[in-house]
């Protein structure tokens, strides 16, 4: 073919290559995960345009993915009859990676080739993944309602070619030319034990040749077998689903390589009628801060594919939950635009957040150390829950962990439940301190008289810790106060005979407050003697009402 282009990949796609080959080549079967992934979302995309102009089906409406191999060529090919792609397409979504979030994958590579490997899953280079395997690929493809179809191929190095090319049907071809000693998957039995493993829960048929035994030999047969079991897994019955099905569907929809640490599964009848298959993960995704992150809920109706979503199915505090939602209500046409103000999808968001509170009240409570991790990977983010979910605030609440005196670690566990268990009898607030750092927070002079009386401080380093504060200001009936702050009553907790001989120190020290305050002037706003300390001769408040000292130096910080 004389008209072929040559197309350098972007740096970055480079990079990402050598990478993958290096660190995912003990993870070879993902390959045919993630390309029958991508056939899948395909057919989806069709489902979806066809919705608005069903011509795009032309007289081929039964979607499905055909996997076939040739020993002789040593290929193996994955066929899908999905949307496919125009030229630009393809240019823009294979072999360009300008995809948000590049910059940060980078940075967050360790050099471990686990953790590593899964941080490429994640990413979603699941194309490229392709080249694992291969060391040629050739991608055929003709877009729905187009009539040419265009050529690309690659041998996963620096460039890839593009050509015009013909292709009597809809959809997408890949052939994968397999890399020296990768014979194993030009194997008939090889081949649907990795299509059961990993993509039974296709909602689309995966279609194979059945396969017959000849002289020793297994040799593919004219007929068609389907491979997998082909119906929406979250459809289907609770009862029928295996702990693995359950897993295995949770990699597909997260783009995660490791199990997740729960799920719950609901069918929801009554005003609305959904099914939701929540999903939390075992580990933060490297984009969890990335304003444009990639991933979230997919949203269907009635098993059509709509779309995925980040934001208008899962509020910012929970932007860590994976999974599928399914709508028997909701129109076929539902537009981005439409879903923004639906009252319908209000509902359906507020019932799902439901779902996962409970299903992390349900870790929390019967599996602590699953609950621990769970902290460890996305506490900071569901403390922005108080602000962000005033409706759901308390629930939130009973679900926090902090550091504390009590325990003197900088791992947040304790709850605000057992800190009002241990509170000391006549105590009515729930103390905390707010610093830069555990350290710092730790070593606070505030805290001596605290330690002294034995009552229980909430130890607050985190970023999002004085955001929290500023939504969360009691529970149980229980009032959060700083130690830092205003005058610190210690109520009913200090007893008559001491406030004596506190009132006796306060007036011997009369004439050195007139002078301290006298030589600090308007650097201060009141100079006055404390029982706070036990330890240190001196220490700045700010007053009741005043930015607390660590809020003011974030925002400093911040430039403000
Ligand atoms: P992701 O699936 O996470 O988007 P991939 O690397 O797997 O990332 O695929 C990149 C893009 O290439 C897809 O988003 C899609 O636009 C396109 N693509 C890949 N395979 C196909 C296919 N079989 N049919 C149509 N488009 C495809
Ligand atoms: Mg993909």
């Amino acid at each position: 073919a004389g008209g072929a282009q040559k197309m350098a990949f972007q740096a970055e796609v480079k990079q990402l290559l050598q990478l993958m080959i290096h660190s995912l080549y003990s993870n070879k079967e993902i390959v045919l995960r993630e390309l029958i992934s991508n056939a899948s979302d395909a057919a989806d995309k069709l489902r979806f345009e066809a919705l608005a102009d069903n011509s795009l089906y032309g007289d081929d409406s039964n979607l499905s993915i055909r996997i076939a191999f040739d020993k002789a060529a040593r290929t193996v090919t994955i066929s899908d009859n999905g949307i496919g792609m125009s030229r630009q397409e393809v240019i823009d979504n294979i072999g360009t990676i300008a995809k948000s979030g590049t910059k940060e994958f980078f940075q967050s590579l360790s050099g471990d080739q686990a953790k590593d490997a899964n941080l490429i899953g994640q990413f979603g280079v699941g194309f490229y993944s392709a080249f694992i395997i291969a060391d040629k690929v050739t991608l055929l493809t003709r877009r729905a309602g187009d009539s040419e179809a265009v050529k690309w191929e690659s041998a996963g190095e620096g460039d890839f070619t593009l050509e015009v090319a013909d292709k009597a049907t809809r959809g997408t071809d890949i052939i994968l030319h397999l890399r020296e000693g990768e014979d194993e998957f030009l194997n008939d039995w090889k081949l649907k034990t990795i299509i059961r493993k990993y993509s039974d829960h296709i909602t689309l048929p995966i279609v194979m040749k059945a396969s017959e035994w000849k002289d020793g030999e297994q040799v593919p047969t004219d007929e068609d077998e389907t491979v997998n079991k082909a119906s929406a897994l979250w459809a289907r019955s609770k009862s029928d689903i295996s702990e693995d099905e359950y897993k295995e569907f949770y990699k597909h929809v997260s783009h995660d390589f490791e199990d997740p640490l729960s799920w719950s599964h609901n069918r929801v009848e009554g005003k609305q009628e959904y099914i939701s298959l929540l999903y939390v993960p075992a580990k933060a995704p490297f984009d969890l801060y990335d304003r444009e992150r990639r991933h979230g809920i997919k949203l269907y109706v009635k098993r059509v594919f709509i779309m995925e979503d980040a934001e208008k199915l899962m509020p910012q505090y929970l932007r860590f939950v994976r999974g599928v939602i399914d709508s028997a209500d909701l129109p076929l046409n539902v537009s981005r635009e439409i879903l923004q103000s639906s009252r319908d999808i209000d509902n359906i968001k507020a019932g799902s957040v439901k779902k996962v509170l409970g299903q992390l009240e349900d870790l929390a409570e019967n599996q602590p150390e699953q609950y621990a991790k769970f902290w460890n990977e996305f506490g900071r983010v569901l403390k922005e829950g108080p602000t962000e979910d005033f409706a759901n605030k308390d629930k939130i609440a009973s679900l926090l962990r902090f550091a504390s005196t009590h325990v003197d670690s900088e791992e947040q566990v304790v709850s605000l439940k057992q800190y009002v268990e241990r509170m000391k009898e006549g105590q009515e607030k729930i103390y905390y301190i707010t610093a830069d750092s555990f350290a710092a927070a730790k070593h606070s002079p505030h805290l001596e008289i605290f330690r002294k009386k034995g009552i229980e401080v909430l130890l607050l380093s985190d970023r999002v810790d004085e955001w929290m504060l500023g939504s969360l200001t009691e529970f149980e009936g229980k009032a959060l106060q700083s130690v830092a702050k205003g005058d610190l009553d210690l109520g009913k907790l200090e007893d008559e005979a001491e406030k004596e001989q506190q009132k006796k120190i306060e007036d011997e020290a009369k004439p050195l407050i007139e002078r301290i305050q006298t030589a600090l002037g308007d650097k201060v706003k009141e100079v006055r003697v404390t029982h706070r300390l036990t330890d240190s001769p001196a220490c700045l408040v700010t007053g009741d009402n005043d930015m607390s000292g660590n809020l003011e130096r974030l925002l400093k910080a911040a430039g403000q």
